[in-house]
């Protein structure tokens, strides 16, 4: 496929380049904002699950606007993978679900608590939907449990949902911390998929909770404890189309040339991933490497030193 017919596929795609964002999903958080006015008087903020770093652009820009007006503005960018710098963003690399990573992250609010925690989680999809869904309910949660430790009460928590058959197990926890749990779906956000994002307001734990990192909010048996929710235990949040109509449709095409007046340009992506997963598969492959005995036994950081550098 070649660049350009990638390009038309996306209209999200071509404009973030456009524009300078790291990723389409800029897009997602700026139109939740349209909707929820998540930034006003914003100045502590955590980006879980980061990288490549289009929301932390989105909230360095939103929250810092010039140098001078930044100064005070404290934001947190937390992944697994490395991310390039972005200014005015600390950047943590880590897994959420770790109680290290989440200590980390806690460190730098003693004392500030967080006006907003935003997760865009995704894991590694195995097109297995009820595998994917429970990975993602426990990113979610996983994420969560790091708001209840840096989140002030009143702020807000943003988080990638799946829509799928047990969310509203998912709603139930949400509702158990904030007053007003809302499903959103950006028009960036494609509707052959089934994500959405939880948009929580007014953060206000259980009267005397004491935000634990072994608190068993990951412990629930899927099966049992989310098909069994009926009548009144069923929480059913409003759900939000955002973005104003007349944005693009993710699920259309466009033509390249979407500004008659002016040539289309192919442009680069703003910032490619530093060592992606597949770096070395990619790697591999060209060079016919895969599946080869010999290197069987030797360890791939000895094989490919300058892949592991
Ligand atoms: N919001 C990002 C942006 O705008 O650039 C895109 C996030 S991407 C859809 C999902 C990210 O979740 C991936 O970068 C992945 O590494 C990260 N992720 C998945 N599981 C994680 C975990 N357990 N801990 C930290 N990050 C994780």
């Amino acid at each position: 496929m070649g660049r350009s017919s990638k390009d038309k596929r996306d209209i999200y795609y071509r404009l973030a380049k456009e524009e300078g964002w790291r990723a389409r999903s800029a897009f997602k958080l700026l139109q939740i904002d349209e909707e929820f006015n998540l930034f006003k008087g914003v100045r502590r903020a955590v980006d879980l699950c980061a990288a490549p770093g289009s929301w932390s652009q989105v909230l360095s820009r939103k929250l810092r606007g010039t140098e001078e007006k930044g100064e005070d503005v404290k934001i947190v960018a937390v992944d697994l993978q490395a991310m390039a710098p972005l200014p005015g963003v600390t950047q943590i690399q880590g897994d959420i679900t770790k109680i290290t990573t989440a200590q980390e992250i806690i460190k730098h609010f003693e004392g500030q608590p967080a006006d907003l925690v935003v997760c865009d989680g995704a894991p590694d999809v195995t097109g297995l939907h009820d595998v994917d869904e429970y990975i993602q309910a426990q990113l979610l949660l996983a994420a969560l449990n790091i708001t209840t430790h840096v989140l002030k009460p009143g702020g807000t928590f943003v988080a990638k949902i799946f829509r799928g058959k047990d969310v509203t197990l998912l709603y139930s926890q949400l509702k158990v911390f904030f007053t007003t749990v809302t499903c959103a779906k950006p028009r960036s956000s494609r509707n052959s998929s089934i994500e959405a994002f939880a948009v929580c307001e007014n953060y206000s734990p259980p009267e005397g909770y004491v935000p634990n990192m072994s608190n068993p909010l990951l412990d629930h048996k899927y099966d049992e404890d989310f098909n069994q929710l009926e009548g009144p235990n069923r929480l059913i949040v409003p759900f939000l189309a955002c973005g104003d109509l007349s944005a693009y449709d993710a699920d259309r095409n466009y033509p390249l040339q979407l500004d008659p007046s002016k040539e289309y340009q192919y442009r680069p992506p703003t910032q490619p991933p530093i060592r992606p997963p597949y770096q070395e598969a990619c790697y591999l492959r060209k060079n016919n490497l895969l599946a080869k005995k010999n290197f069987s036994t030797v360890p791939l950081d000895k094989a490919f030193p300058d892949l592991h550098r």
